[in-house]
Parts: C-alpha cells; sequence; structure tokens
C-alpha cells in the first residue's frame, strides 16, 4: 500500500460542506488587471481569482478549432470519406472535451479539491507552442511510422506484363499501401476501420492524416510529463514522502488517509494518531498534516512577510530558500502555539519536521470541518460567530500579540457549534512595518462577511479595527482612516531604523507610541 500515493487523489466527499458544488461566488474575473499590492499578495480570495483566471486562460470555453494542415487551406481533402468521417470525429470529440471542461469547472466549483477529469477527454488540449515543433512530414528519413517490412516495389519499377502492367505510381496499389501503413501510427490513434476494407489512401490524405497522428502523439506525450510533474507536486516529493513514513515508522501516525487539500503553498492531509508520545504529549486520534511546498516560486511573493517580522529578521538572510519554507513552517507552529495558550480554538500543535507540520484535526472521521464560507449557519449561531471572532480577534491581538494577516471566511472552520482559526504562517506582530494594514484587511473580511450574513450588530470595519487594536482611530472614511493607519507604521519604522529597536505596543489617543526597552 501506498498511502500517500493515495493522498495524491483528492476525495470529492471530503470537500467543504453544502456550497462545495454551488457557484464561484467571485464569478469569472471582470478585468485582466486584478491589482497585487503587497497587502493582497497573501489573500486567498485573490489566489482563487488568479487561479480562476489561469484556467480560464489554459481552457478556454470554446475551444478554437485547432489549425493545421488537416482542415485548412489547400490541404483540405474533402475526396475521401475517411478523412471526412475523421474531421467530423474530430470536431465532435473536440465538443466534447469543450462540454467536459465545462462540467469539470461546474463540479470543483471554487473548491480548494478539484476533480480531473482529465482521464476522460477525447483529445488532448492543443498546445499554443505546437507549432514549433511541428515536423516536416515530407522528411521520410525519420518517418516514425514506417513499417518494419516496407512493401518493397521491384526494382524495375512495374510488375505485370502488356496492358496489366502497373507502375510503382500506381494510384490503387500506393492507396491501398498507405492505408497498410495506417497500422504503424501510434497506438491509440483512431484510425477507424478503413484498415479492414479495400480502401485507397491517396499520397496527400495519407501524408497529411500521418503528420496529424505524429502531432497528436508528441501533444500526447508532453501533456502526460505535464500531468505526472503536476500530480507528484500535488502530493509530495521524494523528500517529503520519506519524512512522512518516518512518522507513520515512529508509530506516530497511524496511517495516512487522504489529502484535504491543495493549496498553492500547502498540501494538506489527514491521518489517524498512532500511540506513540511525542514529549509526553498523547497523539490525537485524528491529525491533519500540513506540507509547506518546497517548489519555491510561490513563496517568492511572501518574502517580505517574514523578512520585515523581527522575529526572524536576522535569521533570513543567511537562509538558502528551502530553509525559508521550513520556517513558514516553523512560525506556523509557534503562532498557533501562542494562540492555544490564549484559548483561541485552533489546531493543536503535534510536531514540526522540517517543512511538515502535524496538528490535531479539527473535523471527525476524516471529514474537515467546514469553512465559514461554507456552512449554513442559522441566524442565532452566525451572531455567536460574530461574538466569538471578536474576542478571538482580541485576544489575537493583546494575549498572541499577533495579527492572522489571512483573516476571512475561508480560515475559519465550524466546529463543535464554535469558530476556529487556522492558517496563520503568515501572521505577524502587530509591529510589523505592515501589521496594522493586515489588521484592518482582516477587519474588512470579517465586518463585511458578518454584515452581509445579516448579523445586525456586527461593526464595522473601522470600528472593529479600533475595537480590537485599542487604538482610537477617528477618521471617518476609509481613506484617511489607512493614512493614519500608515502614519503610525512609519513611526514604528522610523524608531526602528534610528534606534534598533521596535515599538512594543501602539498606544490609543495620540500618546507617544510604547518603546521597548
Ligand atoms: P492554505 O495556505 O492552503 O490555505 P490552510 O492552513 O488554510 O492552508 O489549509 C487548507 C485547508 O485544509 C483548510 O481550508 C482546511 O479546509 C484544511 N485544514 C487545514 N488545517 C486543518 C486542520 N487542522 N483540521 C482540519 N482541516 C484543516
Ligand atoms: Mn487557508
Amino acid at each position: 500500500m501506498d498511502p500517500v500515493g493515495i493522498a495524491a487523489t483528492a476525495v470529492p466527499d471530503a470537500g467543504p460542506g453544502p456550497g462545495w458544488q454551488s457557484k464561484c461566488p467571485w464569478g469569472a474575473p471582470k478585468t485582466a488587471s486584478i491589482s497585487c499590492s503587497l497587502a493582497e499578495v497573501m489573500s486567498e480570495q485573490l489566489a482563487k481569482e488568479l487561479q480562476l483566471e489561469e484556467e480560464n486562460a489554459a481552457f478556454p470555453e470554446v475551444v478554437a478549432v485547432a489549425e493545421g494542415p488537416f482542415i485548412t487551406g489547400e490541404n483540405i481533402d474533402t475526396s475521401s470519406d475517411l478523412m471526412l468521417a475523421q474531421m467530423l470525429q474530430m470536431e465532435f470529440d473536440r465538443e466534447y472535451d469543450a462540454q467536459l471542461r465545462r462540467e469539470e469547472k461546474k463540479f470543483n466549483g471554487d473548491s480548494k479539491v478539484s476533480i480531473s477529469f482529465e482521464n476522460y477527454r477525447k483529445v488532448h488540449p492543443f498546445d499554443s507552442d505546437s507549432s514549433e515543433d511541428e515536423v516536416d512530414w515530407q522528411d521520410t528519413r525519420h518517418d516514425p511510422y514506417r513499417a518494419d517490412k516496407p512493401t518493397t516495389t521491384p526494382k524495375k519499377g512495374f510488375i505485370g506484363k502488356g496492358k496489366d502492367i502497373t507502375t510503382k505510381h500506381d494510384e490503387v496499389v500506393c492507396g491501398r499501401k498507405n492505408t497498410a501503413r495506417m497500422e504503424n501510427f501510434a497506438p491509440g490513434f483512431q484510425v477507424g476501420d478503413g484498415i479492414g476494407m479495400d480502401l485507397k489512401l491517396s499520397n496527400q490524405v495519407f501524408n497529411a492524416l500521418k503528420q496529424h497522428a505524429y502531432s497528436e502523439e508528441r501533444r500526447s506525450a508532453r501533456l502526460h510529463e505535464k500531468k505526472e510533474h503536476s500530480t507528484a507536486e500535488k502530493a509530495v516529493d521524494p523528500k517529503t514522502r520519506l519524512l512522512l513514513y518516518k512518522m507513520v515508522n515512529a508509530g506516530m501516525l497511524e496511517t495516512i488517509t487522504g489529502c484535504i487539500s491543495t493549496g498553492k503553498e500547502s498540501v494538506v492531509f489527514h491521518a489517524y494518531g498512532g500511540n506513540a508520545t511525542e514529549d509526553d504529549k498523547v497523539i490525537p486520534p485524528e491529525c491533519a498534516i500540513k506540507v509547506f511546498k518546497t517548489t519555491l516560486n510561490e513563496f517568492k511573493n511572501r518574502d517580505k512577510y517574514i523578512k520585515d517580522d523581527y522575529r526572524f529578521k536576522d535569521r533570513f538572510s543567511k537562509l538558502n530558500p528551502r530553509k525559508i519554507i521550513r520556517m513558514w513552517a516553523e512560525k506556523e507552529m509557534h503562532n498557533l502555539t501562542r494562540m492555544q495558550n490564549a484559548g483561541i480554538p485552533c489546531p493543536q500543535v503535534v510536531i514540526l519536521k522540517k517543512h511538515i507540520l502535524v496538528m490535531s484535526f479539527i473535523g471527525q472521521d476524516q471529514v474537515p470541518a467546514p469553512k465559514l464560507k461554507d456552512v449554513k449557519l442559522n441566524s442565532e449561531d452566525m451572531k455567536k460567530a460574530y461574538y466569538q471572532i471578536l474576542d478571538m480577534m482580541q485576544r489575537l491581538y493583546k494575549e498572541c500579540k499577533l495579527v492572522h494577516a489571512d483573516l476571512s471566511e475561508y480560515n475559519m472552520l465550524w466546529h463543535d457549534g464554535k469558530v476556529w482559526l487556522i492558517d496563520v504562517s503568515q501572521s505577524v506582530e502587530p509591529t510589523h512595518p505592515h501589521g496594522l494594514e493586515f489588521l484592518f484587511r482582516d477587519c474588512r473580511n470579517v465586518s463585511q462577511f458578518f454584515q452581509k450574513a445579516g448579523v445586525a450588530e456586527a461593526l464595522n470595519e473601522r470600528e472593529l479595527f479600533n475595537a480590537v487594536s485599542g487604538l482610537n482611530i477617528t477618521a471617518d472614511n476609509e481613506v484617511d482612516f489607512q493614512e493614519e493607519i500608515e502614519a503610525l507604521e512609519k513611526i514604528n519604522e522610523d524608531h526602528v531604523q534610528n534606534h534598533g529597536k521596535k515599538v512594543s505596543t501602539f498606544s490609543s489617543d495620540g500618546d507617544p507610541p510604547i518603546y521597548d526597552e
């Protein structure tokens, strides 16, 4: 058995609750220009939008009929029934695939776990770059479809006698030969049942078909490569796999059952806890394993979050990218521990091994608790959730000295009649150079969500910001409010520049900031 391998397959049942198949609330992106300020780099909504956009670009709704010798220009040969049939079949297959793609999209909706219908496709998507490696079909020296034992034409170039003489240029002979050679096309290339009948394929048609078969095969190979690559990436690399096996071997984990979520920066698995104890801690019966992706590109954008975090500042410059990824996992661990100590409902850390963070599973029987965005709460529970979050945000700020920095209905789970906070690898201290901006964004998300959900008591984003931070920013519009926030951040930054130390807390009512001694 290969539990980790299995884990690569998304489990449809494990998907989030009722919103699972619903339509993407963000809709199709309206414009190509999505602002991407630093403050938004971490936003899950933004990530989702960008992903959708990418997908739309990769698989346009209306599949353009591919251009090629097969169907365009002078090479059109409609005299052959087979060719016509092939063309129609191609048309049909493309239609079918386009429909499949629409269904795939509808099925997956905006869920993080997606099911691929790839294997059901008839033809492979036509890569835009396919023209560059199109072969010269007249180059017969490298004909990959040449029959192993080509039927020889006699040296003299003709057979028969008198009026029965047939030359090597004879249409009928050549046509039959061409039809027979179709058998040498790549397996899986549909040539119809022409081989079995007395079909005479003209050289022109045969060559066009041959070239098409060849480029189809190459496309298929390329697609396969890509597919394998991405599957491996979605699951885990061999090093991660080894670490996971070690955890199972050590009895820390019983079994790794499957994948809960594949995000841009992490893959989350479900596992049953083992019997071993780690530092006298009992392993929870069900665990979530968050594997931070070691493909670096997604993390480049996040450098600033950690670089400017004074807790990691000294270490940052000395680290290679692989270690920086471990630091994200480490950061999540530290932040979760702080939260746990402050009594905020959140996953409990089990163990950290390099870029793998094992924590308690929020949910039951392999089914993760639904995100707040997916759960339908009655108005009473919704109100309860709101007050709970208000309290959690305050405690997070004051007791944990943290700003979540990606707080939204996407990172709050509803479990056991209360809200649980997750996904805190990017959380920063309030005195982070952009900490207050992150807090303001968090407040906007929370306040908008609850106002839309009909919680009349929900504070607006500015009131919420003041309630959480204890600051008293009086600006009554967003622009001025944000300016004041940035001014406060600047005071802190200047102080760091001049005194080499940070402001420990921001004070309210315009009193001078309190500094660390
Ligand atoms: P990402 O950075 O990919 O958003 P998250 O920490 O938010 O990473 O995890 C992704 C998803 O995995 C979450 O939305 C949640 O559904 C699930 N998940 C993560 N941690 C847990 C956990 N401890 N228990 C249950 N589900 C979890
Ligand atoms: Mn998340």
